[in-house]
């Protein structure tokens, strides 16, 4: 391996090409008309533009990407995450030219992208997840009478979704109904596949996630957890590792259940079984990321490990190093280019820009003063992560980086966030994914 072309954008597609420095590898860089001034552009060995501004039309045009490959001689190809991350198809054709994937086998991103067949996987890896269909629903009246099965509140889900797009909870068979025409709508336009399962809806559990990682000897291993719990709308707002008061034997249940289901799948690489844990202790597997997630740093924080140049080091054979014990505490805020009361995005020129730095604070960020943040993909400006020897530490290093964050021309969620991290309910550890729901409708 010596170029690697980054098949992606924003924040991501700027730590890749960090990564990819500190290993000596040339780096490749792709840019919509919109990106051409975007931070991982200036900063690529070399840039090939793929396309207009819509995603459909460059950073999701696999055709336009293996163009890219062939014409920068590219000889491997690091997806980030969304976009063309869990895409089966793109990893084959790129295997087919000899280039390397840095990420899991087709055939794992198949049986993990489909989220109704994945349950099956894990029950058959011995893995536990919620009551609910088997595989896809094919009717009403088919979700209706497994519904009656289980029991209400249940959970419509999108097959092949993902970011929290159609999925509908329905507590009676007519909100089941009308969920049921909304979200296969809602899925068939967003993944072009309108198929659904169902699953029990939990009132108020934790996301509890672990993070895998597969070598070509077949070695998994896990790397530890992360809370995702603070959610809005399904979107993670704030993650941290540990989980707070998880307890020793919960947590290694947790990450021994999600190393099983690497196993059962021979995974390789970066990966991410996320669970849902219930009030009562029990945890059921929700679903698998086969890619990089969002939130890696704060794993990256607690064990020294960097997680992309060992997918990087990985994928040209090289394997998983022992886990080390966690020490200390992270915290990640996500901001984004939104109002932080109405979420409404707010895209725009920045003008004066003051980034936060010092002691425990990393800020993976695409932005610069006089960048103009463009309006047509995901509003993640940039994410600011603490680290400390204990979670308080790592909240008042957090409060400092939020406090000295100033930036001219557009909104973020910023002052949100310090006002989760002053909460005194999120600063004694009660999360739950109803947090902020919460939050929001007493502040
Ligand atoms: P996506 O891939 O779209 O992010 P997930 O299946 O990972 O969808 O679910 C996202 C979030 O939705 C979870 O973190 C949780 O907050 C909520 N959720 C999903 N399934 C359930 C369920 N069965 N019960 C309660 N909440 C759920």
């Amino acid at each position: 391996m010596q170029r690697v072309l980054i098949a992606n954008r924003g924040e991501i597609a700027l730590r890749v090409q960090r990564a990819c420095r500190d290993l000596d590898l040339e780096t490749v860089a792709v840019y919509s008309t919109a990106d051409r001034t975007s931070a991982h552009v200036l900063g690529a060995d070399q840039a090939i533009c793929i396309g207009p501004p819509p995603a459909a039309q460059s950073y999701l045009r696999i055709d336009q990407i293996l163009a890219a490959v062939e014409v920068t001689g590219a000889d491997a190809v690091h997806p980030g995450y969304g976009f063309l991350s869990e895409n089966a198809e793109f990893a084959e054709r790129l295997m087919e030219r000899g280039v390397t994937w840095i990420g899991p086998s087709p055939d794992t991103l198949r049986r993990m992208g489909d989220k109704a067949e994945a349950r099956s996987t894990a029950v058959a890896a011995g893995v536990p997840i919620l009551p609910g269909s088997d595989g896809p629903l094919d009717s009403v009246e088919a979700a209706a009478q497994r519904a009656n099965e289980i029991g209400y509140p249940v959970i419509l889900k999108a097959a092949s979704g993902g970011g929290g797009k159609g999925m509908r909870v329905a507590t009676s068979r007519p909100e089941l109904e009308k969920g049921f025409a909304l979200a296969s709508k809602e899925a068939e336009s967003s993944f072009a596949d309108g198929r659904l399962y169902l699953e029990k809806y939990l009132v108020e559990p934790r996301h509890i996630e672990i993070q895998i990682f597969g070598d070509a000897d077949g070695r998994i291993v896990d790397f530890g957890e992360r809370e995702c719990s603070l959610q809005r709308r399904h979107q993670k707002l704030v993650e941290e590792s540990p989980a707070p008061g998880l307890g020793e034997e919960l947590r290694r249940e947790i990450a021994a259940a999600a190393v099983k289901l690497g196993e059962a799948v021979d995974y390789r690489g970066a990966g991410t079984v996320e669970f849902l844990l219930d009030e009562d202790g029990s945890f059921s597997f929700m679903e698998m990321n086969t890619r990089i997630q969002v939130e890696h740093p704060v794993t990256e924080l607690v064990t020294g490990i960097d997680l992309v140049k060992l997918q990087l080091e990985v994928a040209a054979g090289g394997s998983v190093p022992e886990p080390p014990e966690p020490r200390g505490h992270a915290l990640e805020c996500r901001i984004n280019a939104e109002n932080p009361r109405t979420f409404l995005p707010s895209p725009g020129r920045i003008g004066a820009l003051r980034l936060p730095s010092g002691p425990g604070v990393r800020i993976d960020t695409h932005v610069y003063a006089d960048y103009a943040f463009p309006p047509f993909y995901d509003s993640l400006l940039g994410k600011f992560i603490s680290y400390g020897r204990d979670r308080d530490e790592s909240i008042a290093r957090m409060s400092r980086a939020l406090r000295e964050f100033e930036i001219e021309g557009l909104e973020t969620t910023a002052p949100l966030h310090a006002r989760i991290l002053r909460d005194r309910h999120f600063r004694a550890g009660h999360l739950s994914t109803r947090f902020m729901e919460r939050f929001l409708s007493h502040s």
